[in-house]
């Protein structure tokens, strides 16, 4: 198998970038799925903004662009979750990972060029959720906090409640169906039904995030019970992409639920060989049932899925050969089936070749790259097709 690595100036780290178009509207069939499950390799649109400007220059509006319009990042914090949502410059962070990745958490959004926050949203208040999220109320300024109205006698809820207190953030206990603007985007509450349970993590926020046909879930710590409220709620549960629950515990993620939700992508944010058996089998087998592909912050380190409303393009930080084989023998075999670039770029003078053609010889080597996509695609991009061969 063949791909073009990325190699990316901030991180230094090869990335695999492919497109997967999604499926629109309701009532997807699992098999259209499969056989639409067209994985491009798209590395040229993102070498663009790195050629044009030095990475300390690169906006996040610039990373908006080349990607798609919605980009949520789920951040490698090891056993833990820290999620990074931005559109239209708006940036919220969903949980911020343990006490020992609060410092990465925040250089990390400090280099993707946010300022300010405009929500943070602590799933619960346990501390692999809460930690990084005390960490960045400090570092920037934030509109608005979601939290779960619960509290606990630990060191770390003390210090979210006194950073909330000492910068004066807004901070609100959001309800079941209440719905929040992040730029075009929006985000729906879809549980906990009500607070006050037992377990702190019954008591974790969820939120379905929608932009344009494309969705996301998102459910912190969320159990098997919650699940239940969820799905005999009638919340909307239909989502593109999936953070599997409770880092893919067995005690969440039921059949039922999955079927509901019926993703494409399962995200997993868990630590590499972790005491608590994360994921568990169980969750692994019915995700592999609803034909979903799988991506887990162990193998391909920080994952970041960007949408244009349509279709998702999905960036690891590591190539992580297992996450590819886990999307499924469709996906592997699309892969393989493209490896011809569809074109040719010279990312200086920002013309698009056939593959064929003679300039393509002529183009120094630092400024060409291949492209595989729409011809569409180029034209958005600023792209202009080359007079001598017109592709
Ligand atoms: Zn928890
Ligand atoms: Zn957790």
């Amino acid at each position: 198998m063949r791909y073009v690595n990325e190699h990316d100036e901030n991180t230094a780290e090869r990335k695999r970038v492919f497109v997967i178009p999604t499926e629109q509207g309701k009532g997807r069939k699992k098999r259209t799925i499969k056989t639409s499950l067209a994985i491009m390799l798209l590395l040229p649109v993102l070498l663009t903004a790195c050629a044009t400007a030095p990475p300390e220059e690169k906006t996040p509006a610039a990373v908006a662009d080349v990607d798609g319009r919605l980009t949520v990042t789920f951040l490698d914090v090891g056993q833990g979750n820290a999620v990074l949502v931005e559109n239209d410059g708006l940036f919220m962070l969903i949980d911020g990972g343990d006490r020992e990745y609060s410092s990465f958490v925040v250089s990390y959004l400090k280099q993707q060029g946010v300022e300010e926050l405009a929500y943070v949203v602590a799933s619960h208040y346990d501390a692999d959720h809460i930690n990084g999220i005390v960490g960045a109320l400090h570092a920037f300024p934030c509109k608005q906090v979601l939290a779960p109205e619960y509290a606990t006698d630990t060191r770390v809820y003390d210090s979210f409640c006194e950073v909330i207190e000492e910068e004066d953030i807004a901070l609100a206990y959001p309800a079941v169906g209440e719905t929040y603007t992040l730029g075009d985007a929006a985000f729906t509450i879809v549980c906990p039904e009500q607070y006050g349970a037992k377990e702190a993590n019954d008591n974790s926020i969820g939120l379905r995030l929608a932009y344009g046909d494309n969705s996301f879930l998102i459910c912190g710590d969320a159990g098997v019970e919650m699940e239940e409220k969820m799905l005999s709620g009638g919340v909307a549960l239909d989502s593109d992409v999936y953070l599997a629950s409770h880092h893919g515990s067995g005690g969440s993620s039921s059949p039922e639920f999955l079927e509901a939700v019926s993703p494409q992508i399962v995200v997993i944010s868990v630590g590499a060989d972790n005491s608590y058996g994360h994921p568990a089998q169980r969750v692994l087998d019915d995700i592999a049932k609803v034909g979903a592909g799988v991506y887990r912050t162990d193998e391909c380190g920080t994952i970041r899925i960007a949408s244009d409303g349509e279709q998702l393009t999905v960036t690891t930080e590591r190539t992580a050969a297992e996450s590819l084989e886990e999307a499924g023998p469709a996906a592997a075999e699309q892969t393989e089936a493209e490896t011809v670039p569809t074109y040719i770029l010279n990312l200086n003078t920002k013309k698009f070749h056939d593959p064929s053609c003679p300039s393509v010889d002529e183009i120094h080597p630092g400024n060409k790259a291949e492209f595989t996509g729409t011809r569409e695609e180029l034209l958005a991009a600023g792209y202009d097709p080359c007079g001598r061969c017109k592709p």
